[in-house]
């Protein structure tokens, strides 16, 4: 459960002037999907199922997923066809990244090719409450882990200030544009 780190790191990625100027990406949908898998699993797990990296942290999910949204945005938004499709290949690539970025962050400690290779739990929560207190446990004995957070807010700090994101409609414009 690294929330800030995971958003930071592919958005971060997006601030090297060489891949911003080239590659046109919408960084909300970057937010969302650095964080989908863990969201998607942590839900899984409230009902019993999984370890918390489960079926969304698997390389099928990316791919399936990955389409799923280039066909829904290719198909529902945007008015003309070429906008469409330019635009659903921003967004596939920025969900992409996402998630890409999530997976690669947790490994080693991820079903990878569930449900290909038969995966054992890596962790074992009696109930939803345990896997809690494990994880607060986990976070305040782990260096590593608190030092990867406190760097993941001086990387977002550092893009807000790089951005001059100073107001609330600076924050959403940079967020909800696909530039
Ligand atoms: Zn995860």
């Amino acid at each position: 459960m690294l929330f800030l780190f995971h958003m930071a790191i592919p958005l971060i990625i997006f601030e090297i002037p060489y891949l911003k100027n080239r590659l046109e990406v919408n960084r909300l949908t970057i937010l969302i999907a650095s964080l989908l898998p863990d969201i998607i699993d942590k839900v899984f797990l409230f009902f019993g199922i999984g370890d918390g990296r489960f079926i969304s942290h698997s390389l099928l999910f990316l791919v399936i997923s990955v389409l799923l949204i280039f066909l829904v945005n290719k198909t529902l938004f945007l008015t003309s066809f070429s906008e469409k499709i330019k635009n659903s290949y921003s967004i596939a690539l920025s969900f992409f990244i996402g998630i890409f970025i999530h997976l690669l962050l947790d490994l080693p400690n991820i079903p990878l090719f569930y449900p290909f290779i038969e995966y054992k739990k890596y962790y074992f929560f009696p109930y939803f409450g345990a896997a809690i207190t494990s994880w607060i446990t986990e976070f305040f004995s782990n260096p590593i882990l608190i030092s990867t957070e406190i760097a993941g807010l001086i990387i977002l700090m550092f893009i807000i200030i790089h951005n001059k994101l100073y107001s609330p409609k600076k924050i959403w414009q940079y967020f909800s544009k696909t530039q």
